[in-house]
C-alpha cells in the first residue's frame, strides 16, 4: 500500500513535470525557434531585407530629385526677379540681361523675348569659345520665330501652372563633346496675364555637371546618412539612354562613388528630363548586405537556441534533482515511522510481559528491562536527530559552546554504549588521548555527532565486526576517528552521503533502518564548531570517519 502510494505520486509528479516542461516551455521555445528559423529562411529566399532596402532607395532619389528641382526652380525664380521690364529700351534691356549674368555665373545666356523683339545676351567671357558663339547665333536666329509662333500657348499654359517656369533641358554642344543643359523659359511677374512676353536662362552645362549636381547629390548621401546611419551612400545622375548600356558615364557622382551600375535608378522629370538619377552603397552591393545580415541573424538564432536548449537541460536537471530530494522526504517519512514504531512496540510487548508477571526468573527480568531501556534509547536518538534536523531545517539550531575536556565527554558516551557494542560481538577497540587541552564544544551535539557515527558502524557491518574510536591531537586540531570494517561506501556515494535524507543503494543499507538524517546532522555539528568532516572507505573493506575540531575558532561562544 505505502509502496504503491509513492509510485502513484512519484509517476503523477513526472507526469506533471513532462507537461509543464513541454506544454509550457518546450512547445513554445521549440515553435519560436522554428517560427524564426523559417521567417529567416524565407527572407532569405525572398530577398525580403533587399527590397526594402530598394524601396529606402527609391524614397531617397525621388526626395533627391525634389530638392535638386527645386533648387533649379528657386535659382530662376531669383534671376526671373532680376530682369528687366519689356518696355524699357534695348539698351536698358541689354544691360540689365548683362548684369544678371554677372550676378549670375552659372547662367550661359539669358534672354527676353516681347512681341516686338529677342533680346539674348551670353556671358561675354565665353563668347570666345566657338560652340558658345553658334549657340548664341543659333538661338539669335531660331528663338524669335519659335516664341513669335508658339510664344502666346506657351504664356498661357505658364499662367496656369503654380510656377509660370517651364524647363526645356537637352544637349549642347561644347568642345569636349556633347553637353547637357536645361533651360529655363518663364513670364515675367507683375506683367498682365495677356502680354506675350517671355524671359529666359540656360543654365551652365559646366556648371551643371561640376557643381550643381554633385553638391546635390552630396548633400542627399550624407543626409540620408546623418538621419539613418549605416552604410555610406554613393549616387550618380547619368543620361537616360545609358540604361540599357553595358557601363555607365555618369555626368555627375557623389563623392563615394567608383564604378560600376546603381542599384536602384529614377527617371528625372521637369527641370532636368533625360537623365536619370542612380544610388548605391559605397564598396557594397545590397545583396551583400542582404547575405551579411541574414547569416549573422542565423548565428544570433543558433546561439539563443542553444541558450534556450541548455536552459531547458538545467531545468530539467534541477527539477529532478528537488524531485528525487522529494522522493527521498518521503521515503523518510516511510522510515522514521517504521523506526518509531519498532522500537514502541517492542517496549509495550516487554513491559506487558512484564507487568503479568509471568516471568520468574531475575535473569530474564533484566533481560527485558535492559530491552526496553535500549529500545527506548534508540526512540529517544532518533528523536533527537529530528528535532535537531527541524531545527537546523528551520534555523533555529543553536549551540552552547563551552570549554569541555574533549577525552572525558567521548569516553562518557561511549561508556553507556560499550554494553551493546560488545553484545552485538563487535571487538571494540578504544584509544583516547587524555591529554588534551580543553575544547570550545557543545556537548550535547558532539555527543550526538560520535552516537551517530558510532550507530552507523554498528549497523552498516556484516561479517566482520570491528568498531574502532581514537580521539588525539594534530596540531591545533582535535581528531575523533570512528573506524569499522563494514560493508563501506562506493566512492560515488562518499559525498552524497552527508546530504539530507541521503541512503546509499546497499541492500543491506536498505534493510537496515535509518532516516538518512544521521550524517548530515554530524557535517552540520562539524562545520558549526569550524571543523571538518571526512570519510575514507573501500566497498567491502570498511569506513573510516574523521572528525577534525579546531582547538580554537573563531565564532565561538563560551
Ligand atoms: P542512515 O544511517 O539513517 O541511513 P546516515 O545519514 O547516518 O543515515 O547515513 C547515510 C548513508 O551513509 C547510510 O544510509 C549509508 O548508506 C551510508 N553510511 C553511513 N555510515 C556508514 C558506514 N559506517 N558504513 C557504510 N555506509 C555508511
Amino acid at each position: 500500500m505505502k509502496l504503491k502510494r509513492r509510485g502513484f505520486l512519484g509517476g503523477f509528479n513526472r507526469f506533471r513535470l513532462m507537461l509543464t516542461l513541454g506544454l509550457a516551455v518546450v512547445l513554445p521555445a521549440a515553435a519560436l525557434i522554428y517560427v524564426n528559423f523559417s521567417q529567416l529562411r524565407t527572407f532569405e529566399r525572398d530577398k525580403v531585407l533587399e527590397a526594402a532596402i530598394h524601396r529606402d532607395f527609391q524614397e531617397v532619389l525621388a526626395i533627391t530629385e525634389k530638392n535638386i528641382n527645386k533648387k533649379a526652380y528657386a535659382m530662376t525664380e531669383d534671376v526671373r526677379n532680376l530682369f528687366p521690364s519689356p518696355d524699357a529700351d534695348d539698351q536698358e534691356k541689354e544691360k540689365a540681361l548683362d548684369d544678371i549674368l554677372v550676378k549670375s555665373p552659372w547662367l550661359t545666356h539669358v534672354f527676353l523675348f516681347d512681341d516686338k523683339s529677342l533680346v539674348l545676351r551670353t556671358q561675354p567671357y565665353q563668347m570666345s569659345n566657338k560652340y558658345i558663339r553658334e549657340e548664341h547665333e543659333h538661338m539669335a536666329d531660331s528663338y524669335y520665330k519659335w516664341f513669335d509662333i508658339e510664344g502666346k500657348m506657351m504664356v498661357e499654359g505658364m499662367h496656369k501652372k503654380t510656377r509660370p517656369i517651364n524647363f526645356y533641358p537637352g544637349p549642347a554642344k561644347r568642345a569636349d563633346g556633347e553637353a547637357y543643359v536645361t533651360t529655363a523659359i518663364f513670364v515675367l511677374p507683375q506683367l498682365s496675364k495677356d502680354r506675350v512676353v517671355l524671359g529666359g536662362a540656360m543654365f551652365d552645362s559646366c556648371y551643371l555637371a561640376k557643381t550643381f549636381f554633385p553638391e546635390m547629390l552630396e548633400e542627399s548621401a550624407t543626409q540620408k546618412m546623418n538621419d539613418q546611419g549605416g552604410n555610406p551612400l554613393a549616387m550618380i545622375i547619368y543620361p537616360a539612354d545609358m540604361e540599357m548600356a553595358h557601363e555607365i558615364k555618369p555626368l555627375a557622382a557623389s563623392r563615394g562613388w567608383v564604378e560600376g551600375k546603381p542599384e536602384v535608378s529614377r527617371k528625372m522629370d521637369d527641370v532636368f528630363r533625360g537623365q536619370m538619377l542612380g544610388i548605391k552603397y559605397q564598396g557594397t552591393s545590397v545583396e551583400a548586405l542582404g547575405q551579411t545580415w541574414v547569416h549573422r541573424s542565423f548565428l544570433i538564432l543558433g546561439f539563443l537556441s542553444l541558450m534556450i536548449i541548455g536552459g531547458l537541460v538545467l531545468t530539467k536537471h534541477i527539477v529532478s534533482k528537488e524531485m528525487a530530494l522529494a522522493r527521498l522526504k518521503s521515503d523518510f517519512v516511510s522510515n522514521v515511522s517504521h523506526e518509531l514504531r519498532t522500537p514502541l512496540a517492542l517496549i509495550r510487548l516487554y513491559a506487558e510481559t512484564l507487568e503479568l508477571g509471568r516471568i520468574t526468573t531475575q535473569e530474564k527480568k533484566q533481560q527485558y528491562y535492559r530491552i526496553i531501556r535500549k529500545e527506548s534509547e534508540r526512540l529517544t536518538a532518533l528523536i533527537n536527530n529530528i528535532l535537531d534536523f527541524s531545527r537546523i531545517e528551520a534555523g533555529h539550531k543553536e549551540y552552547e559552546f563551552r570549554n569541555t575536556d574533549i577525552a572525558e565527554l567521548v569516553r562518557n558516551t561511549l561508556e553507556s554504549y560499550r554494553y551493546q557494542i560488545e553484545q552485538q560481538g563487535f571487538a571494540f577497540e578504544e584509544s583516547i588521548d587524555s591529554n588534551l587541552p580543553a575544547v570550545p564544544v557543545d556537548r550535547e551535539a558532539i555527543a550526538r555527532a560520535l552516537v551517530n557515527l558510532v550507530n552507523n558502524a554498528l549497523k552498516y557491518s556484516r561479517d566482520e565486526k570491528f568498531l574502532g574510536v581514537k580521539l588525539y591531537r594534530e596540531n591545533s586540531v582535535v581528531k575523533l576517528e570512528v573506524a569499522d570494517h563494514g560493508i563501506g561506501i562506493a566512492r560515488r556515494d562518499q559525498l552524497k552521503i552527508f546530504e539530507k535524507f541521503y541512503r546509499a543503494g546497499d541492500p543491506l543499507v536498505h534493510n537496515t533502518k535509518g532516516s538518512g538524517l544521521g550524517l548530515s546532522l554530524v557535517r552540520h555539528i562539524t562545520h558549526a564548531h569550524g571543523g571538518e568532516i571526512a570519510v575514507e572507505s573501500t566497498p567491502g573493506k570498511g569506513s573510516k570517519f574523521t572528525l577534525s575540531l579546531p582547538l580554537h575558532h573563531k565564532d565561538q561562544r563560551i
